[in-house]
C-alpha cells in the first residue's frame, strides 16, 4: 500500500508527506483509483527492473539535530562512489522536529524516501520496513545519530563483493560511556557461544547486507540485534570490518537499561525459533536428563547413608530438593517430547531458505 504513495526519484511526488499507512480516502473517483494501480503496477516492474544499486536504510527516532550533517555527509561518501543510489529514513514515532527536517532535505535531494510511523515502534520495525522497501541490490544500514561512520560504506561494500551476504561492523574503538561498552561485551561472549556466530560486535548499527538477506530474514519485536544469527541460520555468509566510531553529539541514547534484560529474552528467542524450533527435544532433553541425574545421585546417596544407620531420611531437607529435581526434569523431558510431537504432525512452510532453483 505505501508504495502508492511512496515518492521514488523518478516520478513526482504525490504526498508532500508519505506515510506507512495511508487513511482511507473514500471520496475517490474511479478515475484516480485506476492511476493509482498503474503506479503499483510501475512500481512493482521498477523492482523488479532493481533501480539502485545501494539503498541505505536508517531509522531514526527524535534525531532533529544529527539529519542535516548525517545527509552531506551521506551524500559526499555515495556521490564518490558513482553509484544509484536512495536513502530511505524511516521516522519511528519521532516527537520532535525530525520529520521537517527530512521534508526539507527531500526537497532538495530526490534521493531521499521517508516513511513516518504514526508511533514509536521501535527500531526492530523501523528497520524492517526499511528492509522491506529497499529497492537496491546492496542495502546498509546505520544509525541516524552520527555515531556510524557513512565513509565505512565503501569499505563494506568491498566486502560483500570478497563474497559475504552479511557484512557487520565492528566498533573496535568504541566512544561510548562504560555502562554500555562492558555489557556489550558480555552479551556479544554469550551470543558467540550459544548461536556459533562469531561477531565481535553483534548490535552495531552499521552492517551491509546484499538484497537477498534483507527479503529474507524476518526481524520483528526487537530482534534487530540478533539479524546475523538469523541470516546465518538461513546459510547466508556473515562477515566483519573494523569501522569508525563516534560519540554521540546530538541528543542521547533512545534505549536504557531494559535494553539488556531484553537483549537476553530476545536471544532466547533467536535459540528458540532457530536451533530448536524444529528439534525441541535437543533443548529440553539435555535439560531434563541433568535434572533427573542429579536427583537421582543426590537421594541414592542419602538412602545408601539411611541403610548404613545414619540419619532417617524424614530428616534430610536435601531428599526432597532430589525429588523435586526428578520430578522437574521428567517434566521438561516430556515438554521436550510432546514439542517434538507438534513439530512432527505440523506442516511448516518457508522453512528452508532456497537460494536458486535451476530447471
Ligand atoms: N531508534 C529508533 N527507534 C527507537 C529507538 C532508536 O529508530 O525506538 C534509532 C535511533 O534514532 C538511532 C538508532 O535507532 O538512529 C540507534 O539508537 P541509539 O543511538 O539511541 O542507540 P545506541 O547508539 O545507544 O545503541
Ligand atoms: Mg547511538
Amino acid at each position: 500500500m505505501a508504495d502508492q504513495t511512496a515518492p521514488t526519484p523518478e516520478q513526482p511526488k504525490q504526498h508532500p508527506e508519505p506515510v506507512v499507512a495511508p487513511k482511507p480516502q473514500p471520496q475517490r473517483v474511479p478515475q484516480q483509483k485506476s492511476q493509482q494501480q498503474g503506479r503499483f503496477n510501475q512500481n512493482q516492474q521498477r523492482s523488479q527492473q532493481q533501480w539502485a544499486d545501494i539503498s541505505v536504510v536508517i531509522p531514526l527516532y527524535n534525531e532533529e539535530e544529527s539529519l542535516k550533517e548525517l545527509h552531506q555527509q551521506l551524500r559526499s561518501t555515495l556521490g564518490r562512489m558513482n553509484i544509484r543510489y536512495e536513502l530511505i529514513f524511516i521516522d519511528d514515532g519521532s516527537t520532535d522536529r525530525s520529520i521537517q527536517v527530512l521534508r526539507d532535505l527531500r526537497r532538495t535531494d530526490k534521493h531521499i524516501r521517508i516513511y513516518r510511523f504514526r508511533r514509536n515502534y521501535g527500531k526492530s520495525a523501523a528497520l524492517s520496513v526499511g528492509f522491506e522497501k529497499a529497492q537496491g541490490s546492496i542495502v546498509i544500514t546505520m544509525d541516524a545519530d552520527l555515531q556510524d561512520d557513512p565513509a565505512e560504506i565503501p569499505a563494506l561494500k568491498k566486502k560483500l563483493d570478497e563474497g559475504y551476504d552479511l557484512v557487520s561492523g565492528w566498533k573496535k574503538v568504541r566512544h561510548d560511556p562504560i555502562t554500555k561498552t562492558i555489557p556489550s561485551k558480555f552479551f556479544n561472549f554469550i551470543t558467540s557461544l550459544m548461536t556459533g556466530v562469531h561477531l565481535h560486535d553483534m548490535n552495531c548499527g552499521l552492517k551491509a547486507y546484499r538484497k537477498d538477506v534483507v527479503k529474507s530474514v524476518n526481524v520483528y519485536g526487537e530482534l534487530h540485534r540478533y539479524v546475523p544469527v538469523l541470516a546465518h541460520w538461513e546459510g547466508f555468509k556473515v562477515g566483519e570490518i573494523v569501522v569508525h566510531h563516534r560519540a554521540r553529539k546530538f541528543g542521547k541514547t533512545k534505549f536504557g537499561i531494559g535494553r539488556f534484560w531484553k537483549g537476553f529474552l530476545d536471544l532466547l528467542t533467536v535459540l528458540f525459533t532457530t536451533r530448536y524450533f524444529r528439534r525441541p527435544l535437543h533443548l529440553f532433553g539435555p535439560l531434563g536428563l541433568i535434572a533427573i541425574l542429579a536427583g537421582m545421585v543426590i537421594d541414592g546417596v542419602l538412602v545408601f547413608e539411611w541403610f548404613q544407620g545414619s540419619t532417617a531420611l524424614s530428616n534430610r531437607p536435601l531428599f526432597l530438593v532430589g525429588i523435586m529435581l526428578i520430578i522437574v526434569g521428567i517434566q521438561f523431558f516430556s515438554i521436550g517430547l510432546l514439542g517434538e510431537m507438534i513439530s512432527k504432525s505440523r506442516r511448516i512452510e518457508e522453512e528452508y531458505s532456497i537460494k536458486e532453483v535451476i530447471k
